[in-house]
């Protein structure tokens, strides 16, 4: 049997008083795309760093295909592509020279390194900007660009930290979809995002971390599971909101009420079932109602529902 891509164990770091990563295991199978999804500040650079080799645990073990990760470990750093949150490319370098400039550190010769410059070039979708400066560039082509960076070595495990942040629409969408596209050839991808979107999209599977900690994991359908049948309800809404919140969460059904800058964001047991009753004891508490939204549970609620916070706070 072959090695899993991946296997992460009993991994823990800390630096001074905090406790970036307290514990954390899981372990990635062939072709699958694993997300680490967490608010800011969960842990999930540090997690990966280690992951990628670049920094030490201070305990817990590694293996990328059956290879132990260490900070030292070139044959096991041979085996992944990373991507770092920040961009590394040379700006006065065109998108061409800088894959070449790396394909070449990676030690591919120079006919090899055109070759898969030009199918890297493909990949990213940049074959035709390849030959212009990558400083006239936009923030999201510096990453397809910093991506492309990652792929020139066909990684067994490709490690993206955060990709699309600060991107625009366009190539946000160009680069999930080449994400997509290099998991359908097979590729195991480790990615690592706080937007729920991405990792509902893309992953096979989801580890929710907070703290420090995996507090979950699973398929989205598994992980939807654990909110059961609590929905979100969200009230555009003007008034004395706080009280309106006060009179819900004396219902059952109301599993939390929290009043938000314009509205109220309700957790309810059966959202469809209780509306009117919801906007009964709204408008009974003096508060006009804009609109209403009701939404199934995501995995932004199942955040929700075992930290009780927003995954964006
Ligand atoms: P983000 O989405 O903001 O990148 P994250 O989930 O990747 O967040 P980490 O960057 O891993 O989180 O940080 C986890 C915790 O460890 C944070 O409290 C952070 O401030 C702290 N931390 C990370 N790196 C260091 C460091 N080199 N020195 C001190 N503290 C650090």
């Amino acid at each position: 049997m072959t090695a899993p891509p991946l296997t992460v164990s009993g991994l823990r770091k800390r630096f001074g008083s905090i406790q970036a990563v307290d514990g954390i295991t899981f372990h990635l199978d062939a072709g699958e795309t694993y997300g680490l999804l967490g608010p800011n500040g969960a842990g999930k650079t540090t997690t990966i760093s280690m992951v990628a080799g670049l920094l030490s645990p201070d305990s817990g073990d590694i293996t990328v295909a059956g290879r132990r990760m260490t900070t030292t470990a070139d044959d096991a750093k041979a085996l992944i592509g990373y991507v770092p949150q920040d961009v590394a490319i040379y700006p006065d370098l065109s998108a061409r020279e800088n894959l070449m400039f790396f394909a070449r550190l990676y030690g591919l010769s120079a006919t090899d390194a055109r070759r898969r410059t030009d199918e890297v070039l493909q990949t990213i979708g940049l074959a035709d900007r390849a030959r212009e400066r990558t400083k006239q560039y936009s923030g999201g082509m510096k990453r397809r660009l910093n991506i492309g960076i990652g792929l020139l070595n066909r990684p067994k495990l490709l490690i993206l930290d955060e990709p699309t942040v600060g991107v625009d629409p366009q190539s946000r969408n160009a680069i999930l979809e080449s994400v997509a596209q290099l998991s359908r050839e097979g590729m195991a991808v480790l990615y690592t995002t706080h937007y729920m979107e991405e990792a509902e999209r893309l992953c096979d599977r989801v580890g929710i971390i907070d703290h420090g900690k995996l507090i979950a994991e699973g398929s989205q359908e598994q992980l939807v599971s654990l909110v059961g049948e609590e929905d979100r309800v969200t009230l555009s809404a003007t008034g004395d909101i706080p009280h309106a919140v006060d009179t819900l969460r004396s219902q059952p059904w109301i599993k939390q009420a929290d009043a938000a800058n314009d509205g109220a964001v309700l957790v309810v047991d059966g959202a469809r079932a209780h509306l009117p009753a919801i906007l009964q004891e709204v408008a009974a508490a003096g508060v006009g109602v804009r609109s209403v939204e009701v939404s199934e549970p995501d995995l932004e609620s199942v955040f929700l529902h075992l930290t009780g916070r927003a995954l964006r706070d």
